[in-house]
């Protein structure tokens, strides 16, 4: 599978697996676990997931599904906005880690901004990597402003802005996305196929049908048709993790380029950032 590279030289694939609603029910734990790791016998080796999901039952059903491979994983999680602060970052990081068995994060994200100011993360940020606790960071959800004001306080190492970007959410694309391509920071674009929204948009299960493939495989592959950027569906099950691998073999052509661009048109003036 293609890669994408941080701004440090670490290529990670374009494709990884996201993990929210995981660890919420029991019942489901153990198939969770195993869409995980099949996932991660694909290929989609990044594995996304927070603090917040499942008040921690998230990231213990990574833990749960790394354990033993740690090292051929990529694994990302977020901190609370009320949690990144000098204080309390640290003890916010060692749970995390705690919850998925490891020793280091590969990055670390604040989820959205709070009312922490950003040079107190960045610093209680840059202090875990000195630890060795987190091996980069970045933060979700910071639009334009918000990055131009990390850039000014000290936040240049930022290593991703993960946000909500699929074809119903294009928004980023207006100054967001060339902002961040300027400066050779990846995107992770989150709820790639809107939740699940996005397979039942009758003109994109249409041309998906031309193309032989699924609307959720041509959501997806229209995303990693893009340079820099970094998908992380969501699925539980096997088929969805298949059908998602799936995506990234899918070429796309100059006609599906501009049949997807009538249905979900550029953005033509700047709004501001969504978030899920
Ligand atoms: P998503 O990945 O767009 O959609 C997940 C939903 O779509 C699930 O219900 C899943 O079903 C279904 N699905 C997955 N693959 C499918 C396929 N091939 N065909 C049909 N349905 C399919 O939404 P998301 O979970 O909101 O976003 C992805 C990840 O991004 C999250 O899990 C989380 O890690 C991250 N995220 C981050 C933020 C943030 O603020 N930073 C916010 C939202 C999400 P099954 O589970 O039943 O397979």
């Amino acid at each position: 599978m293609r890669s994408v590279g941080f701004p440090d030289g670490t290529a990670v694939p374009m494709l990884g697996q996201g993990t929210w609603m995981m660890g919420e029910d029991p019942r489901k734990r153990a198939g969770e676990v195993f869409a995980l790791q099949y996932g991660i016998d694909l290929g989609m080796t990044l594995v996304d997931t927070a603090e917040m999901y499942a008040d921690g039952g998230s990231e213990q059903v990574v833990g749960e599904a790394v354990r033993g491979r740690r090292d051929d994983v990529f694994l990302v999680s977020k901190a609370y906005p009320h949690n990144a602060s000098r204080g309390l970052l640290p003890r916010a990081c060692d749970a995390s880690l705690s919850r998925l068995g490891t020793d280091r994060l590969d990055l670390y994200l604040l989820h959205w901004r709070g009312n922490v100011p950003l040079a107190e993360t960045v610093e209680a940020m840059e202090r875990l990597v000195a630890a060795g606790k987190i091996l980069r960071w970045g933060v979700s959800n910071l639009d334009t402003d918000d990055m131009e004001e990390l850039a000014a306080a000290g936040g240049m190492s930022c290593a991703t802005d993960q946000i909500l970007y699929n074809l119903t959410r294009r928004s980023p694309e207006f100054d967001l996305i060339p902002w961040l391509r300027k400066r050779s920071i990846p995107i992770m674009a989150y709820s790639p196929v809107e939740q699940g929204r996005l397979v039942r948009h009758p003109g994109l299960k249409s041309l998906a049908e031309r193309k032989g493939c699924s609307p959720a495989q041509l959501a997806l592959a229209w995303l990693l048709d893009q340079p820099g950027v970094i998908a992380i569906p969501k699925a539980a099950s096997r088929n969805h993790v298949e059908e998602n691998r799936g995506s990234a073999d899918i070429i796309l052509d100059e006609d599906d380029r501009v049949a997807l661009e009538r249905l979900f048109p550029a953005p033509r003036s700047r709004t501001r950032l969504e978030m899920l």
